[in-house]
């Protein structure tokens, strides 16, 4: 495939505001708020109240919630939420901290991080791989560090522009870097199974900073690692 060079901030992925007879390039999103970690939101997650809820849904949309095939449901949606959202309660940065010396002055690249994240406008998942690169600037991190960043921020109520950026800024912030470059492709179950009904599209997002973003050269050559098959 080939990435165009959109930033994340210029891109084009907001699932919801697509519509059956909108052109997908027409849909227009602005970055949302910030989902790091609050004070408010550090408390565990509370499993009755989804199972609550969960029972609630199950009866507005005209089902017995009490049902055999049920009874258990809510209670394993409780259970899956905690997984998905547990990004909420930890700050992926910390995988940071760690870093080593080293004269290294060329790009280190993670290509084909697998991840799995919750579109936060639909609670649907979307799934993909992040390829997470930097120019190091006298320092280096492990490079599991860079897949469990990915992780813990997949693991939010998301939208895939601030995800991308969102790793992109750790980088930048704890790693001092001289470039980093964040580039996501994901596909978007809001879009193959309901709305435009689009299965196989892919949403591809990028975030560019430092010399990958003022030096065409170094923004080429990180790109074409990224997209070597
Ligand atoms: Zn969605």
């Amino acid at each position: 495939m080939t990435l165009d060079l959109m930033t994340a901030s210029e891109s084009i992925t907001d699932c919801d505001s697509y519509s059956f007879d909108e052109p997908l390039t027409e849909a227009s999103h602005a970055a949302e708020s910030s989902n790091r970690p609050t004070s408010n939101s550090r408390r565990p997650v509370d499993k009755s109240a989804i199972e609550a809820a969960v029972r609630v849904i199950l009866e507005a949309v005209g089902e017995n919630a009490a049902r055999d095939g049920l009874l258990d449901t809510p209670a394993r949606v409780a259970r899956m939420y905690e997984e998905m959202f547990s990004g909420l309660h930890l700050d992926p940065a910390r995988h940071l901290e760690t870093t080593f010396p080293e004269d290294y002055d060329e790009i280190v690249l993670v290509r084909d991080i697998p991840f799995t994240s919750m579109c936060e406008h639909h609670l649907l998942p979307f799934t993909g791989v992040a390829h997470v690169g930097y120019l190091p600037n006298g320092r280096v991190v492990g490079l599991s560090k860079l897949a469990r960043v990915v992780e813990e921020v997949a693991r939010r109520p998301q939208v895939q522009e601030r995800m991308t950026q969102t790793v992109a800024d750790m980088l930048e912030d704890k790693l001092g870097t001289k470039g980093a470059a964040v580039v996501i492709e994901s596909e978007h179950s809001c879009m193959a199974l309901r709305g435009v009904r689009k299965s196989g599209t892919l949403t591809v997002t990028s975030s560019l900073r430092g010399i990958f973003r003022t030096s065409p050269a170094s923004r080429a050559e990180i790109l074409s690692l990224i997209n070597r098959r």
